[in-house]
């Protein structure tokens, strides 16, 4: 049993080294740049009538641009507007924009000392209008010109970015939900194909949206993309695929996004998803040395994979954390400081639950794999110390320059997964199986439709939901979130083979703790 059990630890070792996991969720109201106040009214809002024509160029220097000349109607004399600035890792995106101009007698002034903001000048009531240049890479802080996941990726038959990483916003419109019009033009090659969260396959798109769907949205374009059109309960759901995996098939990855689709939308009772995009980037790396990266955005993702890997079951697991999104992070919100920090534990552990979790329902993991992936995640919970980290102390440390660090952003999702499980098993004996944590969620997400779509719940919130299936539930397990406390993985009586699983106090971190093992019997009544 020693030799066996040593094989395993070598085993999840090896695998936790080579594979890095980013699935985060950018915040699109989130803005690590200071605040700028400008009220703008409803009546505003729906007379600014913005347009945003995008180019791809090719500039002096032989490298390509996205020319983006955008114009809309001032509602006062100066309006403050936005520059791209921060996204995931990456900072001063601003630094990329170049040839900035303004049209007839419009001007553009520094704000203060904030290079993100600026101010600009034009007469109340008439268009304003202003282009500029997007360079592929950082002239400023980067020597080595290097595509980044943070940053526009722009290629002479191939781009793709987020609304926030490129556009630039009038800053009032941060602080309204209202709907503004905006006409999207898309001057490319003829051989290019559009797409983006609002549609696809036009170049001339008239929207009606608000600042955050925006900011929050994807917009995809090339000549080489493979796109597959599958429909998922009804509902349009478009593939689009740039570069190419040796070792897997597309029609892999459209079978893997149509049955997670599918569980996730028949789960929540959602179909509401007039069109929704999906995007999948190659890139050249080896398996080991490359990352598996995924973000979720309006009515779309968007992941990039090392072009050598086979498909694992990480690389399954991060698509359906990122699908999974659209309920947990766009729908139900948690967290109320900064960069919803305070939240992440619901919102990124919840989801790598429930993700994961469907992902088996759907038949995209097996029980093995399912297992193989948790007990990864486990082992790196119970072998770092930041496991041990209060609430209060991750928000002031996570992704802060300097004081984060992997392991540390690892363990809200951690926490919330275990959390999710320990709730999930109590619910299932307190009401002899006949409710899941399911329920909580699906509870949750009526609330979110009582509140008009989107809801911010406090713990105290959650609680009342959970506490519905059992008496005094949730309050324990977010006492271990707030302190620290460590959260041990529940025994599953009938799943776990007592002859591998061990578990140890997990405060002894010096050894490995390897929760769930082969099964002796169906571990379904826990899953299902
Ligand atoms: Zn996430």
């Amino acid at each position: 049993m020693g030799g066996l059990m040593h094989a395993f630890i070598q085993r999840f070792t090896v695998f936790a080294s080579v594979v890095l996991l980013i699935a985060l969720l950018p915040g699109c109201a989130d803005y690590d740049g200071e605040r700028v106040r400008q009220l703008i009214t409803d009546d505003a809002v729906k007379a600014l009538d913005a347009k945003i024509e995008v180019a791809l160029i090719t500039a002096s220097d032989g490298k390509p641009r996205l020319k983006i000349t955008e114009s809309f109607v001032m509602w006062q004399d100066r309006v403050y507007v936005r520059f791209p600035n921060s996204f995931l890792r990456k900072e001063r995106l601003y630094d990329r924009i170049e040839n900035l101009t303004t049209r007839g007698e419009a001007k553009l002034y520094p704000y203060k000392n904030i290079e993100s903001i600026k101010e600009l000048v034009h007469k109340k009531g008439e268009r304003v209008e202003f282009s500029y240049l997007y360079r592929p890479d950082d002239p400023i802080n980067y020597n080595a010109e290097k595509e980044s996941f943070s940053a526009p990726i722009i290629r002479d038959h191939y781009f793709q970015f987020i609304g926030q990483m490129a556009f630039i916003f009038p800053a009032g419109l941060e602080d309204t939900n209202e709907n503004f019009s905006l006409t999207l033009s898309w001057a490319v090659p003829k051989d290019f194909t559009v797409f983006n969260s609002f549609g696809g396959r036009t170049t001339w798109q008239k929207l009606k949206l608000n600042c955050d769907k925006l900011r929050d949205a994807l917009f995809v374009a090339g000549s080489n993309m493979r796109t597959t059109d599958i429909e998922v309960r009804g509902q349009p759901v478009t593939i689009a695929i740039e570069g190419r995996w040796p070792n897997i098939p597309d029609a892999e990855f459209n079978d893997v996004v149509g049955r997670l689709l599918n569980q996730q939308r028949k789960t929540w009772n959602d179909d509401n998803f007039p069109h929704f995009f999906v995007h999948f980037l190659a890139q050249p790396l080896s398996c080991k040395g490359g990352k598996f990266m995924g973000t979720a955005h309006t009515d779309s993702f968007r992941a990039v994979f090392p072009d050598s890997c086979k498909f694992e079951p990480e690389m399954k697991q991060l698509i359906s954390h990122e699908l999974m999104h659209m309920w947990i992070g766009k729908k139900i919100k948690v967290g109320r400081m900064q960069g919803h920090y305070d939240g992440k534990w619901f919102t990124e552990g919840w989801t790598d639950y429930f993700s994961r979790l469907l992902a088996y329902r759907a038949g995209v993991l097996s029980e093995d794999e399912y297992f193989g992936t948790l007990n990864r995640q486990l082992n790196k919970y119970y072998q770092t110390n930041e496991k041990s980290t209060t609430l209060r102390e991750l928000v002031q440390r996570i992704y802060r320059r300097g004081i984060s660090n992997r392991e540390l952003e690892a363990v809200p999702y951690q926490q919330g997964e275990i959390m999710a499980w320990r709730l999930n098993k109590k619910i299932k004996e307190e009401t002899s199986f006949k409710f899941s944590l399911d329920d909580v969620v699906r509870g949750m997400l009526k609330e979110v439709d009582y509140a008009g779509g989107v809801k911010n719940f406090t713990p105290e919130e959650i609680a009342m939901v959970v506490d519905g299936y059992g008496d005094n539930l949730f309050q324990e397990e977010m006492e271990k979130v707030v302190t620290g406390d460590v959260l041990i993985a529940p025994e599953l009586p009938n799943c776990r083979a007592s002859n591998k699983a061990i578990i140890m106090d997990p405060r002894h971190v010096s050894r490995t703790v390897l929760l769930y093992g082969e099964r002796r019997h169906s571990c379904d009544r826990w899953m299902n």
